[in-house]
Parts: C-alpha cells; structure tokens; sequence
C-alpha cells in the first residue's frame, strides 16, 4: 500500500505527463524542421558554436556558456533540485551517403544521431513552457562528446551539477540496433570505461643486414602487441567483461633495410570493472618494459583516463521503464557493449539513467546502418522517442528524490 502522500504526487506526476506529452504534438513539426537544419550544417567537436547558437535561439530559454562551445539553461523552479537532460552537440568527420534533401555537403555529418536528440531536447523544453514542474529542468547542450577532452568531464568541472543541485542526469541516445518503439535501459553497467595507452620505445636502430648489432624496437614492439590480450586474460577474471585493443602502430620510414630507433603503438583499454581499470594498466607496463628489457630497448608507457564506466542507477531504470511504458513505448533488453560514452562522468557525481532509444532507418529495414556510418539516418519518428525518453527519464528522477 502506498502512502497516501505517494499516491497523490503520483497522481500529480502522472497528470504532469499527460499534459507534458499532449504539449509535446504540437512541438514535433518545429523540431524535425530543426533537426533538418542542424542535419545539414553539422560541426565537428570542439568547434560546434553555430549548432549551439541555432539550438539556443530555437529553445527560447535564456542559456549560459559552459565547457567552451556548450549551452545549459534552466526551466521550472529557478531554485532548488534539478534534473539534468543531456544532449550533443558534435557531428563528424564523415561524408555523408544519405542522398536525402537535407544530407551535410561539407564532408562532416551528423551520423550519431546528435541532430536528433538536440531536437528531441528541444521539443522537450518548449512542450514544458506552461506545465508546473516540481523540480528544476537544466537542458544541456553538451560540446565534445566524440573526443577528448571530453565535454561532459569539462560540463561537471564547471561545477554546473552542484550549481543547479541537480539531482539526477538523463539521457537518451539513438540506436539502430533496438528495434523501433522500444528503449533499451538495464540497470548497473551498460558501457565500459575507456583509456588510452601509448607505448613508445626506443632503441639503436642499425642496418637490416647487420641485426646482430642494432637494438630493434620493431620486434619487441610485435612481441607486446601479441602479449596485451594475455595480459587481460591473466589480469582479469573472465566474469568481467574487458578488451585491450591496438589501434595504431608505427615504427621507421619507407626503408626494408633501415631498422629504426624509434616505435610506438596506441591502444584502448575497455573494462567494467574498477578493480580492472586500476590492474590492467599495471600489468602493461610490466609486458612492455620487460619485453623492452629482453630486446635490448627501453619503453615508456603512458595512461591518458578516458570515460569511466557507464552505470544506470537501479532503482532509476525501474522508475524510466514504468514511464516509459505509460508513454506507449517498450521497455527491452539493455544494450551493453564495452563501447564509451561520456555520458558517464554525469553518472560519477548524481545517478543517471542513458536510453537506447530504437529507431527505423528509411530504406534500411533488414541490417540497418551502424552509429557513425555514412548512410545512418534515422527516419522523423525519432525525434518524437526520443523526446518522451527524456521526458521519462525526468519524471523517474522526480519520484526518485520525493522517495
Ligand atoms: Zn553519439
């Protein structure tokens, strides 16, 4: 038996909806002419201050600068508890092969899905102009989520969550691999954390023929590459997800017969698990400078921290998934993956709920193009899920702090 004060602000809350998502119909036409616009002038990380200037001028709520290129605002209550609803603001480097009226001409596409969710955020806010919201709503126009540094790392070093006490972070992300009408939640884990590890090593060179006398970094090099998944397995339990993956590899000119004295590679390092993140990195630079010892080299091993583990707080998701439901979309199996997202730094400091929202793309119905492929293009109705996963995600974030 609920409370009777509980069954009241649950009335109240589900009251709020009704109007939240009747407000929204008329709101969709706008977004989608505003997707289309976003759509075809996309801006690459770092650099995206006319999406944010087009997004703000179409919120029509005063917005702040924050992390360089970002905007946040702030609707409802101008005091007190808030809630976080995150969108991106980057394209990238991807010549897009959509062949649509609205298609990037300028070898930079939205082909992540951002265009949508800023629309979606967009719709969002404005269908809450006349409702009474309990709690603060900051929407944040987030810079740089596909490189580093990473802009939600630089959103809560301005110190923006604890400004407007926010109390939870939503957000939602396109995907192509749920299927349309569904949004894939799933408590704890859903993305890894992500770091970075170069090695450089360095040695005498020589000739090719004289092997005998040189110091070469290019076979001790091949012998670390082959030995980092052994590192992860004799690390790592095999309960725990976690991948070491090299990237890139590099060592001396166009030369058969010029050995270098010089070799580098860089690798991601994905795992879920802290314990993990903390050991593996340890235990490379154990492969590396011993195999550097064995072949007469000298590595140097350096970490850069990327995202941390993308974690949706429990009793959040069940909150989401029943306001998901109430909106006419399915609540479906989570989408993990030791993929990053930044989303996670928000989830280090308030819980955070990030919704996999599925979406058709036209003309693709069997094997749908992939995030970050030419031709990923979700169809008009993603705007639309995407808007009621955020307006879900707020609502759970309400209830959650009334508990
Ligand atoms: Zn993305």
């Amino acid at each position: 038996m609920s409370a009777p004060h509980t069954a009241s602000s649950s009335a109240v809350l589900t009251e709020l909806h009704r109007r939240w998502l009747a407000a929204l119909e008329p709101e969709l036409p706008g977004a989608l002419q505003l997707r289309r616009q976003v759509h075809a002038d996309p801006h690459l990380s770092g650099l995206e201050e006319p999406t944010a200037q087009v997004v703000e001028a179409a919120l029509g709520v005063p917005m702040e600068p924050v992390a360089l290129t970002g905007r946040a605002g702030r609707v409802g209550p101008p005091e007190g508890p808030s809630v976080l609803l995150r969108a991106e603001l980057d394209a990238l480097p991807v010549r897009e092969a959509t062949g649509v009226s609205f298609a990037a001409q300028s070898g930079r596409m939205h082909a992540c899905g951002h265009d949508v969710h800023l629309a979606a955020l967009v719709a969002v806010v404005r269908a809450a102009a006349h409702l009474d919201l309990p709690l603060g709503l900051v929407p944040l126009l987030q810079p740089r989520e596909e490189t580093y540094p990473s802009g939600a790392q630089d959103v809560v070093a301005s110190g923006l969550l604890a400004r407007e006490q926010a109390v939870a972070a939503i957000g939602a992300h396109v995907h192509p691999g749920v299927p349309p009408g569904q949004v894939a939640t799933g408590a704890g884990v859903v993305n890894a954390a992500a770091d970075e590890i170069e090695i450089v090593l360095t040695g005498n060179g020589g000739h090719g023929a004289y092997p005998h006398r040189a110091t070469d970094p290019v076979s001790a090099l091949g012998h670390i590459v082959l030995g980092l998944p052994e590192v992860v397995r004799r690390t790592v339990s095999p309960m725990h997800p976690a991948a070491v993956s090299v990237g890139h590899v590099q060592a001396g000119e166009a030369s058969a017969n010029v050995l270098p004295s010089e070799a580098r590679l860089l690798a991601t390092m994905r795992t879920t698990d802290a314990r993990d993140r903390a050991v593996v990195p340890e235990q490379v630079r154990k492969l590396a400078e011993h195999q550097a010892k064995a072949f007469g080299v000298v590595a140097e091993v350096r970490i850069t921290a990327g995202e941390p583990v993308l974690y949706n707080d429990p009793d959040l998701v069940d909150l989401v998934d029943a306001w998901l439901e109430h909106a006419g979309l399915e609540p479906t199996e989570p989408m993990r993956s030791l993929g990053a997202d930044d989303f996670s730094f928000f989830g280090e400091v308030v819980p955070s709920v990030m919704c996999f929202v599925g979406v058709r793309v036209a003309g693709h119905d069997e094997e749908p193009p992939q995030l970050h492929h030419p031709r990923f293009l979700p169809v008009d109705d993603a705007v639309g899920d995407v808007a009621r996963a955020l307006i879900a995600g707020y609502l759970a974030a309400v209830e959650l702090h009334q508990r």
